[in-house]
C-alpha cells in the first residue's frame, strides 16, 4: 500500500507531479493499492480549491487511486483535517508512557540555546521544559507538546533510493514538536499516525523529506508499530541545480494542460530522464512502473527542462 500525500497549499507543479508518478509506479509494480491523502492540517497555509485542483491535475496525468478524499475507502477520511481524533489518541498513548511534555519556549529562545541548525530550519531542542512533564503550570504562552525522545533512540533505515540511513534522534533534532502551541498537530505526528492507520507499507516522496524519516520511524516504534519502507526520490531542479519546490513556484501542471500537452509525453520524459527505455506505443506509466529502478535514482538529477519535452509549453 502506497500513498501520495500532497498539501493543498498551492498548485501541483512538475516536481510534485514527478513524485506522484514515482509513487504510482511503485504501487503498479507491486500490484498494490494507491491511497491519496490531503494534508490540510495547517489551515493558515491551505488554499481554497487547491485540493480539488490537485486531484484533477493528478487524474489528468493518468494517476488512478484506490482510496482518497473523492472516492472514499476503508481507512477514511482521507483529509487530515478530519482525522484529528486519531492524533489526539496517539498523543494520549504517548503521554501514558511519559513520552510527552508541555513546552512554552519561544522559537527565539530555542534558537538562542540550540546548537547549529539541523537540515532545513530544524533546530535541536535542548530539552529546557522536559523536567515539567505534562504538569499544568502558568505558561508564558500557549504551550506546544513535545516528544521526550528516549536517549538511546537510534534509528536505522534502509531507504530504497538513499540506502542505509542512521540517526541518533536525541542528538540531531532532540525532543521534537507533536502539537504546536496554536493547537495544530505537527506534520511529524499526523503523517505517522495516518500511515499506520491506513496500513501504508511504502512511502515514496521527495528527498526534501528524507531528514524527517528517522523521527517518523522512531514515532512509529514508540506507538508500537513498524514504519513503512521509505523511498526518497530526487527533486526536480532547474538548470543551475536550484530546487523548484512548491513555494519557489516550479512549472504548474495546469499550465501544461492549458498548453495542450499530452500527459503521456510528460511521463515519457520523466521515464527517459531516469534511464528507462520506452517504446512509444505502450502505456508509459505502466512501462515506467516496469522499468524503474529505485536503487539507481539516487545518482540521477531531474532537470525541469528534461520534463518539459517538445510539446508546446
Ligand atoms: N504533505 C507533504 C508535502 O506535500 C508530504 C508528506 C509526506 O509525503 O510524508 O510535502
Amino acid at each position: 500500500r502506497g500513498r501520495f500525500a500532497p498539501s493543498p497549499t498551492g498548485e501541483l507543479h512538475l516536481g510534485s507531479a514527478a513524485t506522484a508518478l514515482f509513487c504510482a509506479a511503485a504501487v503498479i509494480a507491486a500490484r498494490g493499492k494507491l491511497v491519496l491523502r490531503t494534508e490540510d492540517l495547517d489551515s493558515a497555509r491551505v488554499v481554497e480549491g487547491a485540493a480539488f485542483q490537485m486531484l484533477d491535475d493528478l487524474a489528468w496525468l493518468g494517476l488512478r487511486w484506490d482510496e482518497g478524499p473523492d472516492v472514499g475507502g476503508p481507512f477514511g477520511p482521507y483529509e487530515q483535517s478530519k482525522r484529528t481524533r486519531d492524533y489526539e489518541a496517539a498523543l494520549e498513548a504517548l503521554a501514558a508512557k511519559d513520552l510527552t511534555y508541555y513546552c512554552d519556549c519561544s522559537r527565539a529562545e530555542v534558537a538562542r540555546v540550540a546548537s547549529a541548525p539541523h537540515a532545513g530550519d530544524e533546530l535541536r531542542y535542548p530539552g529546557t521544559c522536559r523536567r515539567y512533564g505534562m504538569r499544568r503550570r502558568s505558561f508564558r504562552r500557549p504551550p506546544a507538546i513535545r516528544l521526550a525522545v528516549p536517549p538511546d533512540a537510534h534509528v536505522v533505515l534502509d531507504d530504497r533510493v538513499l540506502g542505509r540511513m542512521e540517526e541518533h534522534v536525541a542528538e540531531v533534532t532532540g525532543d521534537f514538536v507533536l502539537r504546536r502551541g496554536d493547537g495544530v498537530f505537527a506534520y511529524q505526528l499526523a503523517v505517522v499516525v495516518d500511515d499506520l492507520a491506513m496500513q501504508i507499507t511504502e512511502v515514496v516522496r521527495g528527498a526534501d523529506l528524507a531528514s524527517s524519516a528517522p523521527r517518523q520511524a522512531l514515532l512509529a516504534r514508540l506507538l508500537g508499530a513498524e514504519a513503512p519502507r521509505f523511498a526518497h526520490v530526487p527533486l526536480v531542479v532547474s538548470e543551475d541545480g536550484a530546487r523548484l519546490a512548491k513555494r519557489d513556484r516550479g512549472v504548474p501542471i495546469r499550465d501544461q494542460r492549458q498548453a495542450g500537452r499530452d500527459p503521456r509525453d510528460l511521463i515519457r520524459c520523466l521515464a527517459r530522464a531516469v534511464g528507462c527505455s520506452l517504446d512509444s506505443l505502450s502505456d508509459p506509466l505502466a512501462q515506467l512502473a516496469h522499468e524503474l529502478d529505485f536503487g539507481s535514482l539516487g545518482k540521477k538529477s531531474l532537470f525541469s527542462r528534461d520534463l518539459l519535452g517538445q510539446s508546446p509549453a
